[in-house]
C-alpha cells in the first residue's frame, strides 16, 4: 500500500515508521526544513539545539519513554527535579509538591489544606469520566475553595484560554494534575535528537521524507486513490498519488485542503478552536532567576510563563549561555505575533524586572521569536463531542491530530500513543 503522511511531527513520523515496519511504502510530506513540528528545535549555539517552545516529559509519559529507548537514546534521557513556581503577590513561590502547597502563604492555612486535599483527590481519581460535563470554573471553587480558585486556577485558565476560560472542562485539568510528575525528563542534546533519529530510522527502513513540501490539496484520483498536491518554494507544485493519506493537521485545516470531503463533514469541522503559542527565547549572559518554571498568575506581567531552561539543564551544555523562554497563548491574530524581537524585548522588560529587579536588556546576547497559530485546543465541556474519528467520508483519507488526545493535554507522549492507535486501526491484527 502507498501511504502519504502529511506532517513530520512526532505523530506523523511515528505512524510512518510503524507503517514502514509493516511493509508499506510511505512518504512523509513536511512543510518545514526539519522534523519535529511543535516540538521542533533551532540551533541556539554552534552545535547546540533547543526546542522552539519549552519541552520536557513526565515519568508517566510511557509511550515517549518507550520510543526514546527503542531508538537507542534511553541512556541519554535524564531525569531532573527542577523547581517550579507560581508568580503571585509580587514573587515566584514554589508550588510543585504537597509540602510546597502546605507552605503556599498567599492562601490561609485552611485554604491550603483544602487545595491540597482537592489535588490529592484528583491524583487518586482513576479517570476523568465524572468530570467531563463540569467546568473547571464551577468545580474548582466548589471543591478547592474560592480563594485557591482565584489565586491559583483562574489566572492559569484565563492565561491559557482567554475568554473561553469559564467554559473549560474539568476533565482536561484532571489529566494535567493526575498524570504529571515532579520529575521532568529531557534528552541530552535536546528533543531534536529524538526527531533526527526517528527520521533516520524511518529512512533506513525505506520510508521517504520530503521537507519543504507545503501540502495545498488532497483530491480523489480517477484511479480511486488520492492525489496530494504540494508546493516546494520556487520549484512550483508537484502531485503524488497514494492509496491512503494520513493528515496530522488539525481536522479543520485538513477539511480546507480536501474539497471532495462532503459539506456536512466540513461543516462539522470548522476552523480549529485553538489558541496560538508564542515564545520569545532569550540567551542571557547570566542567570535571570534560580528556578526552572514560573507560571505567571499576575495579569500585570506581559507573559504567561517564564521558563529558564538552564535551571534544569546546565548552561555549560550551551557554551555558558543562560536560556529563558517567555511564553504566551493568544488568539492567532493577536498583535504579539506581529511584533519584532526588539518590540517584544521592550514590552517584556518591565515584566522581566518584576522577576529580577536587577535585569537589564544589556544581559541579552541573542533572542529568537517563535509562533505556532494552532497550538492549544480550547477544551470546553462540549469539546469531546466534536472530536472526529480517524476515518473520514473520503475513502483513503484519515485524520489524526492532537485534538484527538483529549482529555489529555497535548504532548509528545499522547501523539505517539495516538499514532500507535491509528496504525492498529488501519492495520488490524498486525
Ligand atoms: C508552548 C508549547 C509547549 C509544549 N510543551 C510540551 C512539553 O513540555 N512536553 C511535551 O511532550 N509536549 C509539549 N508540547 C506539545 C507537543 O509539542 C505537541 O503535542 C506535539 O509536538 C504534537 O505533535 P504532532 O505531530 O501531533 O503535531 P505537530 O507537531 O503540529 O505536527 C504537524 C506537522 O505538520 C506540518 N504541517 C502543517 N501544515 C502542513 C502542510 N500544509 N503541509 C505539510 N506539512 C504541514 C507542521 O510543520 C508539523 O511539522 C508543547 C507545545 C507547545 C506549543
Amino acid at each position: 500500500m502507498r501511504y502519504g503522511v502529511i506532517g513530520a511531527g512526532v505523530l506523523g513520523l511515528t505512524a510512518a515508521l510503524r507503517l514502514v515496519e509493516r511493509g508499506h511504502q510511505v512518504t512523509v510530506l513536511e512543510r518545514d526544513r526539519l522534523p519535529g513540528g511543535l516540538a521542533g528545535s533551532f540551533e541556539v549555539a554552534p552545535g547546540a539545539w533547543l526546542e522552539k517552545f519549552y519541552h520536557h516529559i513526565f515519568r508517566t509519559d510511557r509511550h515517549a519513554v518507550a520510543l526514546i529507548r527503542e531508538l537507542g537514546l534511553g541512556d541519554d534521557l535524564r531525569w531532573h527535579r527542577p523547581v517550579t513556581t507560581v508568580f503571585v503577590g509580587g514573587r515566584a513561590r514554589q508550588l510543585d509538591s504537597p509540602r510546597s502547597v502546605l507552605q503556599f502563604d498567599p492562601l490561609a492555612v485552611p485554604d491550603r489544606l483544602r487545595l491540597a486535599a482537592g489535588l490529592a483527590w484528583l491524583r487518586l481519581l482513576p479517570s476523568a469520566g465524572s468530570l467531563e460535563r463540569a467546568t473547571a470554573s464551577e468545580w474548582l471553587p466548589r471543591i478547592m475553595g474560592r480563594s485557591a480558585y482565584e489565586t491559583v486556577w483562574e489566572p492559569l485558565l484565563r492565561g491559557k484560554f482567554g475568554d473561553a476560560a469559564p467554559e473549560i472542562t474539568m476533565a482536561w485539568l484532571w489529566a494535567r494534575i493526575h498524570c504529571r510528575t515532579a520529575d521532568l525528563g529531557y534528552l541530552r542534546g535536546g528533543f531534536a535528537r529524538l526527531y533526527t533519529t526517528l527520521a533516520a530510522r524511518l529512512e533506513e527502513r525505506g520510508g521517504r521524507i520530503v521537507y519543504g513540501a507545503v501540502v495545498t490539496a488532497i483530491r480523489t484520483s480517477p484511479d480511486g486513490g488520492l492525489t496530494v498536491t504540494f508546493g516546494s518554494g520556487g520549484a512550483g507544485e508537484a502531485g503524488e498519488a497514494f492509496d491512503r493519506v494520513i493528515s496530522t493537521l488539525p481536522t479543520g485545516l485538513t477539511v480546507r485542503l480536501a474539497p471532495d470531503l462532503p459539506p456536512d463533514y466540513a461543516a462539522a469541522h470548522p476552523a480549529p478552536r485553538a489558541l496560538g503559542a508564542h515564545c520569545l527565547v532569550l540567551s542571557l549572559d547570566r542567570r535571570l532567576t534560580d528556578v526552572y518554571w514560573i507560571g505567571v498568575n499576575d495579569p500585570g506581567l506581559p507573559f504567561l510563563a517564564a521558563v529558564e531552561h538552564t535551571n534544569m539543564v546546565p548552561e555549560a551544555e550551551y557554551g555558558g549561555r543562560h536560556l529563558v523562554y517567555l511564553g504566551n497563548y493568544r488568539h492567532h491574530d493577536d498583535p504579539v505575533f506581529a511584533m519584532s524581537k526588539g518590540q517584544l524585548v521592550e514590552a517584556f522588560t518591565p515584566g522581566l524586572r518584576r522577576l529580577n529587579p536587577a535585569f537589564d536588556p544589556s544581559w541579552i546576547r541573542d533572542s529568537w521569536s517563535f509562533a505556532a497559530p494552532f497550538a492549544q485546543p480550547v477544551v470546553t465541556t462540549d469539546f469531546a463531542r466534536s472530536i472526529p474519528g480517524f476515518d473520514t467520508p473520503l475513502a483513503g483519507l484519515y485524520v489524526a491530530n492532537m485534538f484527538q488526545v483529549y482529555p489529555y493535554d497535548r504532548g509528545q507522549n499522547y501523539s505517539i500513543a495516538l499514532a500507535e492507535r491509528l496504525v492498529r486501526h488501519l492495520e488490524p491484527g498486525t
